[in-house]
């Protein structure tokens, strides 16, 4: 086999939603093992342990992570978030989430989010002092300029003009204004792109208001966890948007929604986050005619209109959505040969 990937279905919708992905890139013959690692609260309620003993290892040993969403119980006395622990082990730092709107709203929204993924609120450094609460915001200049090179390189491969980085640099003088004058620091680098700046809250306004307007969005950790949710209602469902974990040795995929317990089990999950998570994937596998062919067919599925779920207004299931695209896709591929 051409490529090892270790698998993570996760909890609620993600054994669905990852199911349907992979069902997509069996039937485009992808030169894959897939390799299960069992995680979260559905495992750790059985085993007592978030993920398998020695996954580490196995992921260390494939090309990249698919992995769906994972519960984490809010009590203190549960578990670490196994996805923040992956990210900060396997360092991941830059997670990468594009929004377009696939023509299901009246703005053309073509943006990307690129978040820091390894410091910040989510550092995990927190404790008491009496009956005060704690939770330490870490921001180095390393991680800041790391990933604000990764947003400009991203920009620069993608031929995009504008890079913005969002800050509270006027409340959070020392933590955000570390992150504000790392990236215009690396911004003179890139003299074609132009870099500017948006504050959180306006940011939040401006991707409801004149998302059309943003193209690279760059941001510290909990901030771009909060705008992405936001831009995935701006585009019209969260069972839209995919995402990437990136680091300079280790990659993972997953779809930025949740575990959706409102809907798991009933077969009527959005998989297209997670088969374009997949297609992500592949274009980091370098499986680029592949991962072209599954964007386009979901351009196609959307346009069409026939077979969506019910947060896109339709009435299909899960595993129609996924037969639908891998039959768009194989005419796609078919085209072309
Ligand atoms: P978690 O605690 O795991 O974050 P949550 O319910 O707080 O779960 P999400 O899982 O992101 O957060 O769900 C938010 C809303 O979006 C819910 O109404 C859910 O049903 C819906 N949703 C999330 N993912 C999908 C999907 N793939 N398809 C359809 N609806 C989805």
């Amino acid at each position: 086999m051409k490529y090892k990937i270790a698998v993570i279905y996760g909890d609620g919708v993600g054994p669905e939603v990852i199911g349907a992905a992979i069902k997509v890139l069996k039937a485009l013959d992808l030169d894959a093992e897939y390799v299960e690692i069992k995680a979260g609260y559905e495992y750790w309620r059985q085993s007592g342990k978030p993920i398998e003993d020695g996954a580490l290892d196995v992921i260390k040993d494939c090309n990249c992570i698919l992995k769906g969403p994972l519960m984490t119980p809010p009590s203190p006395k549960s578990y670490r978030s196994v996805t923040i622990t992956l990210r900060q082990v396997l360092d991941l730092y830059a997670n990468v989430r594009p929004f377009k709107s696939f023509g299901r709203t009246s703005k053309k929204v073509d943006m990307i989010i690129v978040r820091e993924n390894t410091e910040d609120l989510y550092s995990g450094i927190e404790f008491k002092i009496g009956s005060t609460a704690i939770t330490l915001r870490i921001v180095s200049e390393r991680a800041s300029k790391r990933i604000a090179r990764f947003a400009f390189e991203l920009a620069r491969r993608e031929g995009r003009k504008r890079v913005t980085v969002v800050h509270k640099a006027n409340v959070m003088k020392e933590s955000c204004g570390l992150f504000r004058s790392a990236f215009f620091e690396v911004a003179k680098l890139y003299p074609e792109i132009q870099a500017d700046e948006l504050i959180v809250d306006a940011a939040a306004y401006r991707i409801v208001v004149a998302p059309e307007t943003l193209e690279v969005l760059v941001t510290p950790n909990m901030f771009g966890d909060i705008l992405s949710d936001v831009a995935a209602g701006v585009v019209g469902s969260i069972g839209l948007a995919p995402s990437a974990n990136v680091g300079d040795k280790h990659a993972m995929f997953e779809p930025i929604h949740g575990t959706a317990p409102d809907i798991a089990g009933k077969g009527i999950a959005n998989p297209i986050a997670s088969i374009l998570s997949a297609a992500m994937m592949l274009s980091h596998l370098g499986e680029v005619e592949k991962a072209k062919a599954i964007e386009s067919a979901i351009d196609k599925l959307i346009s069409d209109g026939r077979v969506l779920t019910p947060d896109m207004g339709g009435i299909a299931k899960t595993v129609d959505v996924a037969n639908e695209v891998v039959r768009l896709a194989r005419t796609i591929l078919q085209l072309q040969h």
